[in-house]
């Protein structure tokens, strides 16, 4: 099936999570660090930077429902590392303010392994929109809008295998073993 084709055994998937700028300035980095280590999951690499804004330009987002001319250092979209993550959404229409959001301050990027890592960190992470996410969850207990939802994770096996491409280089990821491994999992 779809985990055959991978190149890493079962319990070495691995996801990507970031903590957005919003995460960051509201000295959120530790906590939700801590609930991806206390639920067994291995640290495997991480970085701060914030995503560098090459290019003057401005733009128009819809604020309360009016629409407001921003003016702001954004952002040569077309080939930048933000750009390739959220290629998807290119032609939303909330896509320049996201642009504006991710580059608005560091970010922590972070790859996690272990056990069904991505759809568990997803589980955990809670719905996009925070209004639908449940208590518990970091988007259900950090943040109330979609435009500031604290957090970022992969949410397939083959968009992280991208997204982790695009974030790290090879060796900025670290194989080392974690002594508690065998009261983790048997595999
Ligand atoms: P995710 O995988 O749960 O992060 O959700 P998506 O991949 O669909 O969207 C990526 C990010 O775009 C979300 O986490 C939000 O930060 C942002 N986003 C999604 N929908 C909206 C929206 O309707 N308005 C705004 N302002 N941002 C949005
Ligand atoms: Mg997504």
């Amino acid at each position: 099936g779809q985990r055959g084709k991978s190149s890493l055994p079962h319990a070495r998937e691995r996801t990507l999570i970031a903590v957005k700028p919003d995460g960051v300035q509201r000295r959120l980095i530790g906590q939700i660090i801590q609930r991806f280590e206390q639920r067994g999951f291995k640290l495997v690499g991480m970085k701060m930077l914030q995503v560098s804004v090459s290019e003057m330009n401005a733009f128009t987002m819809s604020v309360c429902n009016s629409s407001v001319t921003v003016d702001v250092s954004v952002v040569k979209v077309s080939e930048d590392l933000l750009s390739q993550h959220y290629s998807e959404l290119r032609a939303k229409p909330f896509y320049p303010s996201l642009l504006y959001y991710m580059t608005s301050g560091p970010v922590v990027v972070m790859v996690w392994e272990g056990h069904n890592v991505v759809q568990t960190s997803r589980t955990m992470v809670g719905t996009t929109n925070p209004t639908e996410a449940q208590p518990g969850t970091v988007r259900g207990d950090f943040s109330t809008h979609v435009s500031r939802n604290v957090v970022h994770a992969s949410d397939s096996l083959e968009g992280a295998k991208r997204e982790i491409q695009l974030w790290f280089q090879g060796q900025e990821l670290l194989n080392w073993d974690c002594c508690d491994q065998k009261s983790i999992s048997e595999v």
